[in-house]
């Protein structure tokens, strides 16, 4: 009997890609993203994968988990995709899906439909080739654009049995796969003053609006990029009109950071906002959302072995730090993680957003080589 070589059907990758594509799913509809989670099921149940169903809370969509099972005993390795996307139902118009030439362009088509059209094909080629390995679980989340909130807990739990850990996020620059991610923090700052008649009563007012303006110049002030911290007031709303001085004022905050001890000290920097003003509260909420998430000695060898199953594919798998926060940044403390192992193209969030068709088959390969290599072990 020929030694099998685990190389999906690109054909097949395609028409799975098209399918979810297809079927829009942003974050907010959890009706939307839970029929994206059973098309997914669906397939899996025909390869012969065992499935549960999480159902959604909180206004979010259904998660799923999945085994393959092995022949042996012993950690598991787990494979984590998010079926959700950031792109609103009709933005790329009626028919969501469009091939121009080796381009399929679609909303959440690299980010991260792609890479899950790889995962299905996985469990198809390792469950046509019943070696024994370890078993594989892979986990199909609903809210990760938006940071997780309902998934979280449920990543860690199957994260922390694990032997290793392989993310489908789209490939980087030059088919790169993903070593490292800073951290991410976020935080609503809020001003709450007192209003008035600018004209008829302007000396009792007390503008959230100035308190708040200070503010977000102390925390633009606490960016340092000789640390690799950035701070982003990104949205700024308050008061309710010309003639009067504003009883409330908001700003959502975007922090960024490369070292777990920075997070503590930036995250507190940031709670301690106060306000100087007579009159005028101001209040923050928020926190940490992704630790930063570095290397390690078991980061290293995966990519080294994560390396050896691409080399025969023609993939170099260059290893890049990201500045985007994502799912692996959940289990690389506790668990060696390799990310960006989906499908290459790119537009990510933007309305262009493409998959690059001549990746399916080498992306496709070397997720269920590695996967078969690590689950050997
Ligand atoms: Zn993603």
């Amino acid at each position: 009997m020929p030694i099998p070589d685990h190389s999906p059907d690109p054909a097949r990758i395609q028409a799975d890609l098209e399918a979810l594509v297809a079927l829009e799913s942003p974050t907010e509809d959890a009706a939307r993203v839970t029929a994206a989670i059973a098309a997914v099921e669906t397939r899996l149940a025909e390869a012969g994968a065992e499935t549960t169903r999480i159902p959604g809370r909180d206004g979010f969509g259904d998660h799923l988990a999945a085994t393959l099972a092995g022949g042996r005993e012993g950690a598991p390795v787990l494979i984590l995709c998010h079926l959700d996307t950031v792109h609103p139902v009709g933005a790329f118009g009626p028919a969501p899906v469009r091939i121009e030439g080796r381009r399929l362009i679609g909303p959440g088509s690299v980010d991260m439909k792609g890479g899950v059209a790889l995962a299905l094909a996985l469990v198809r080629t390792l469950a046509a080739d019943p070696a024994p390995r370890r078993p594989v679980r892979l986990l199909f989340t609903s809210d990760e654009e938006v940071g997780s909130p309902t998934s979280r807990a449920l990543i860690e739990a199957e994260a922390a049995p694990a032997s290793h850990v392989l993310v489908v996020e789209p490939a980087r620059e030059g088919g790169g796969v993903v070593t490292g991610r800073r951290g991410v923090g976020r935080y609503v700052v809020r001003a709450h003053g007192r209003p008035s008649h600018s004209g008829l009563d302007h000396p009792a007012g007390r503008s959230a609006i100035r308190t708040l303006a200070r503010a977000i110049l102390e925390i633009e002030a606490m960016t340092d990029y000789t640390r690799n911290v950035a701070l982003n007031v990104g949205t700024v709303r308050g008061g309710t009109g010309a003639n009067v001085v504003p009883e409330h004022a908001e700003a959502l905050v975007d922090l960024r950071i490369d070292d777990p001890a920075d997070a503590e000290e930036f995250d507190a920097r940031i709670r301690a906002l106060a306000s100087g003003d007579e009159g005028v509260t101001l209040t923050v909420e928020g926190g940490i959302n992704r630790p930063p998430y570095r290397r390690s000695p078991g980061i290293d060898s995966l990519l080294a072995l994560a390396r050896e199953a691409g080399a025969p594919l023609g993939l170099a798998l260059p290893d890049v730090h990201t500045g985007g926060g994502g799912d692996s940044s959940f289990v690389a403390a506790m668990t060696p993680v390799l990310d960006g192992l989906g499908v290459a193209g790119g537009g990510a969030h933007t309305l262009g957003e493409w998959v690059d068709l001549d990746s399916l088959a080498p992306r496709g390969a070397l997720l269920a080589r590695l996967t078969d290599r690590v689950a050997r072990m």
